[in-house]
């Protein structure tokens, strides 16, 4: 199936070319090109990173639940957040003959070898919400808007301490990243700071800790226990004096263990009230925590829309139509900009969970229970 590479072909203005090759049977590199139909029936490979987040387990099941209704069988892996696992289950993948792959990276830059792998064979890579980096053969990427997810986190913040009066303060602040090797992490961080920052150099906001810089706030793999210890870590050594007054947590995981660290500490209780602490993917568990007046924000990214876009990036791929995307310029992987397609993330919290999540037909009223 020669069709991807006409596709790309078309995106890099070899408009005509690609298109006489395509309707002659041959791609830009010679090969043949399926015949119509072919796509019906094949099998599609999808690697997730981890079901130790119950996103992914989610998004799992609707990549799988989309290919199949457009006929397609699939296989599913979850790399358990090992890079080397991740890559092994990729290469069988490959050997087993799939006709796609749509891969949700655990190490952005991991994959290079095992992608080339893949275009030997000619599978078209759709990268599932993370980028992968360093590789020119990623065909198309299927995301949210990145950098609005941080915007959303740092906004609500910013409005809960009331700081756009520009009266209210200085509160203290600590900062909480994503995993460094997943690139989404410093759209996230750099999104929230957007917002932030300006109200950290007015003194409005101060982080006693000290740890401001993208390299002093990350967490590995988004490990929830991580980051635990690491607030743990910051109370001890920052707040003898003072209290936190809000925790900027890119990931539900993370903020439920950022949340015990405070519980520990003494904070939930009446002269010490949690601070506002925000979070993303409207997992069940953080949901809840907003529900009972701790977490305070998450991020809600409808993952079933993700599951429809990236599975019709795959199914167009192996028809020979180049894939619906609206962002064909912020997300170069180092090779290449890789051609996207960026669903809109929506802040949610006490006051409208309802309306978005139970309306919005996520979860049912009694699954919050
Ligand atoms: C995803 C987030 C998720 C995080 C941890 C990121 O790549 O975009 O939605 O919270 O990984 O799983």
């Amino acid at each position: 199936m020669r069709t991807r590479r006409s596709a790309v072909a078309v995106i890099a203005g070899a408009a005509s070319l690609a298109l006489a090759l395509t309707a002659c049977g041959q791609n830009s590199e010679g090969g043949s090109k399926a015949k119509s139909g072919d796509a019906k029936g094949a099998t599609i490979g999808i690697a997730m990173p981890t079901k130790s987040s119950e996103r992914w387990i989610a998004d799992g099941k609707n990549v799988v639940e989309n290919l199949e209704s457009k006929g397609y069988k699939t296989k599913l892996v979850y790399g358990e957040d090992d890079p080397d696992t991740q890559v092994a289950q990729i290469e069988n993948l490959i050997t087993q003959g799939v006709k796609g792959l749509i891969v949700a990276a655990i190490d952005n830059k991991s994959l290079n070898n095992v992608l080339q792998e893949a275009a030997d064979a000619d599978i078209p890579v759709i990268a599932y919400d993370r980028l992968i980096l360093g590789s020119k053969n990623v065909d198309y990427y299927a995301s949210f808007d990145n950098e609005k997810v941080g915007v959303l986190q740092g906004t609500y913040i910013a409005h809960e301490l009331g700081l756009d009066s520009g009266k209210k303060g200085p509160f203290n602040l600590e900062l909480f990243a994503g995993s460094n090797d997943d690139n989404n992490t410093k759209y996230f961080f750099g999104g929230a700071m957007k917002v932030l920052q300006p109200y950290i150099d007015k003194k409005q906001l101060v982080v006693k800790s000290g740890q401001t810089g993208l390299n002093q706030v990350t967490t590995l793999r988004w490990d929830g226990t991580t980051a635990q210890k690491r607030m743990e870590d910051i109370l001890t050594s920052s707040y003898k004096t003072g209290r936190v007054d809000a925790v900027l947590s890119p990931y539900d995981g993370i903020s439920i263990g950022i949340l015990s660290a405070l519980k520990s500490d003494g904070y939930g209780s009446g002269s010490k009230p949690l601070p506002v602490v925000t979070g993303q993917d409207a997992e069940l568990a953080s949901v809840k925590s907003i529900i009972a007046g701790e977490q305070t924000q998450t991020v809600y990214k409808d993952t079933r829309e993700l599951a429809r876009v990236a599975a019709a990036m795959v199914d167009d791929s192996l028809k020979g139509k180049k894939p619906q995307v609206n962002d064909e310029k912020t997300y170069d992987n180092g090779s290449k900009v890789v051609p996207a397609y960026l669903l809109q993330p929506v802040s949610v919290d006490k006051a409208n969970y309802r309306k978005v999540l139970v309306d919005g037909g996520y979860y049912t009223e009694a699954e919050l229970k």
